[in-house]
């Protein structure tokens, strides 16, 4: 069999640009390009952020013709550094302080280069192969580290919010299927009956996507029942006693108790062991939302997640605290048998056939159809650093928090919230000499944009009983107490700046301003 010339060289030709045995080359010196500019970058940046505003940047976007290629890989990578790179926020940079965004390690890197050229798709084995094999190892061995025993299972998904969603869609069609049983026939309760009588009960720190999840489910926000917090930020168990007696009492379902193993603001890790019990006692299905939390994992702080092995359901995210590249999470059940609520047949994917033959396809246990092979970075890492590498980085920032507690604490300029378990800090600038709590939000609100604009640092904000405040989330183990003590000068100089503008008393305030 003859083949025409290949136009392996022609930029101009589409075909140059897909990959396959003849342009293997080119691939690898087009890769190589990209890896070298965002390596020089990042040798390079010296910020988080430039302070680029929308407006500013807005127009260089617009102004690229998408219409008009520009056929040469280098140009467009020139045009990228004004598009994006240039302008970036980088997770990387010890300033950076605002979200849970992680660093990310080498070996995931390289992972991510193999399965996105590679690109196998998850969903069925004939479009997988060995990477099923790899998913599912890696399903089992955190599920093992979890500790949720011989029948758990779980799933690879696109982040938290998914894990979360798909975790309460199986604890309600699993407490359904209970209910159902146990009142006899379908004749006399009918699911749609059963509905507006199901009840999530999480701590009213718990993620939003918990809320989320009850719309998607049909059940409507009002479903998620908040449960107090303590001072400390963590389900208060005598609460949660209580709402689930009120739900037996009003014939309403406990359909799921959502602990967070770290809360998203407060990193604040609710009691599992006595939750594990209230849920027990109930009937009712126990998730763990370890999103943030799962580094303890590998840490040698596994004794904080005491209880988690005790869970129907959990939730980790890899992109948090075992410092992997977005997307990389899974849930992991405890009883594989109820990942069936997931599970479709069609006939051109996955047919009931393949079930029999022991052929396994991860769709039947997704969400998601076409889904990307993200284990890869996960066991690259594991095989290259092993987990005790990533806990000891998940560690060391954890250690940090601690330290710039103290400093908080020990500082008079700053109120600090509460002691943290993971790695985040709650805080907020006092201004001397007033008690007004509308300028308290103003100046903190102020500092976090001003600082936000000058790029110096980046740092997040959040609410504590309706009041504005600033926080740190700890990612970095680059990030060092001199950062951190830097960072709080600096919030502390935009804060006084701006005091300094305030009229006095009775004038209009000036509205608030980015720079
Ligand atoms: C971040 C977070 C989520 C959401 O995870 P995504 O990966 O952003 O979708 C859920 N729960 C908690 C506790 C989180 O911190």
């Amino acid at each position: 069999m003859s083949r025409l010339a290949h136009p392996a060289e022609d930029p101009a030709d589409s075909r140059t640009h897909l990959l396959n045995n003849h342009t293997a080359d080119h691939y690898r010196a087009a890769v190589t390009e990209g890896v070298a500019r965002i390596s020089a970058r990042i040798a390079t940046t010296d910020r988080p952020f430039t302070g680029v505003s929308v407006d500013e940047l807005a127009p260089t976007v617009a102004a690229v013709d998408l219409d008009t290629p520009l056929h040469d890989p280098a140009a467009a990578l020139d045009e990228l550094e004004q598009v994006y790179l240039r302008d970036a926020i980088y997770f990387h940079h010890p300033r950076y302080l605002a979200h849970l965004n992680c660093p990310v390690v080498i070996p995931a890197l390289v992972g991510e280069a193999v399965l996105s050229a590679v690109n196998s798709s998850l969903d069925t084995w004939d479009q997988s192969a060995g990477g099923t094999l790899i998913e599912r190892r890696l399903v089992y061995w955190t599920a093992e580290r979890i500790g949720l025993g011989p029948a758990a299972d779980g799933i690879f998904t696109s982040g938290g919010s998914q894990s979360n969603l798909q975790a309460m869609l199986l604890a309600r069609d699993e407490t359904c299927r209970r209910e159902l049983a146990r009142t006899g026939s379908p004749e006399d309760t009918r699911l749609i009956d059963l509905l507006p009588r199901l009840r999530i009960l999480t701590s009213a720190c718990s993620h939003f996507s918990i809320r989320k999840s009850a719309t998607l489910l049909g059940l409507g926000a009002e479903a998620v029942i908040a449960v107090p917090a303590d001072d400390t930020k963590r389900m208060r168990t005598d609460a949660l006693a209580a709402e689930l007696e009120r739900c037996r009492r009003d014939g309403l379902i406990p359909m799921a108790v959502v602990a967070t193993a770290g809360t998203t603001d407060f990193g604040s890790i609710d009691p599992l062991p006595e939750i594990a019990d209230l849920a027990a006692r109930h009937d009712a299905w126990m998730h763990v939302d370890a999103a943030y939390g799962c580094g303890l994992l590998v840490s040698r702080r596994r004794d904080l997640l005491t209880g988690i092995e005790r869970a129907d359901s959990v939730t980790v995210d890899y992109h948090k605290s075992f410092f992997q590249p977005v997307s990389s999470s899974a849930v992991l059940v405890r009883d594989r048998a109820t990942l069936r609520h997931v599970t479709y047949h069609a006939d051109y994917l996955n047919p009931r056939r393949m079930v029999e033959q022991r052929i396994p396809n991860q769709v039947d246990k997704s969400l998601q159809t076409t889904r990307r092979f993200d284990a890869l970075k996960l066991w690259l890492t594991l095989r290259t650093m092993g987990a005790q590498g990533i806990g000891e980085l998940f560690d060391e920032v954890i250690d940090r928090a601690a330290d710039g507690w103290k400093l908080l604490h020990d500082d008079p300029r700053f109120e600090v919230v509460v002691q943290p378990q993971l790695s985040t800090l709650v805080f907020r600038y006092l201004p001397g000499g007033t008690q007004d709590p509308e300028l308290t939000d103003r100046v903190n609100l102020h500092a976090r944009e001003a600082l936000f604009a000058s790029g110096d640092a980046i740092v997040a904000g959040t609410k504590v009983d309706g009041r504005h405040y600033l926080k740190f989330t700890l990612l970095n183990p680059e990030t060092t107490l001199d950062d951190i003590a830097i960072v709080l000068d600096l919030i502390a100089e935009h804060a006084g700046r701006y005091l300094a503008e305030q009229p006095a008393a009775g004038r209009p305030a000036p509205a608030l301003s980015a720079r």
